[in-house]
């Protein structure tokens, strides 16, 4: 199955996960492989590939994302300590499923990547 797919599937219900927000533009869902006690990922019901496909039109989607981020982290009790909002792009970036989405990590001391 192509990987972007499994994203797709997720949004629609298609396949088990753990959706802890849904709206008529994203969906969040906790991720399968978590790297911190709390590791939520985001995506836009409308498929985008990568960041780069942000423009002048759907840009909107990405403000919107991020502030259901926030809210999340708020939910899940993590925005005081802190978290981490991440976005990989393309093969440099370290991105491994091509629909874009972004990663909330938090609920520990996370190292800084640079
Ligand atoms: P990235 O490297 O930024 O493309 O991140 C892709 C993320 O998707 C990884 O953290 C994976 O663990 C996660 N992932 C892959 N398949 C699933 C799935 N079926 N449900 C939840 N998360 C997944």
């Amino acid at each position: 199955m192509n990987k972007h797919l499994i994203f797709q599937k997720i949004i629609r219900k298609e396949i088990p996960s753990n959706i802890v927000y849904q709206d008529n533009i994203v969906t969040a869902f906790t991720d399968i492989q978590p790297k911190a006690p709390i590791h939520i990922l985001i995506v836009p019901n409308d498929f985008i590939k990568s960041a780069n496909d942000i423009n002048k039109k759907n840009k909107d989607i990405f403000a919107h994302m991020l502030y259901v981020i926030v809210n999340i982290a708020k939910e899940k009790r993590i925005s005081k300590e802190g978290y981490k909002i991440i976005i990989n792009c393309n093969k440099n970036g370290g991105q491994e499923i091509n629909y874009f989405h972004m990663h909330l990590l938090g609920g520990k001391k996370l190292k800084s990547l640079y």
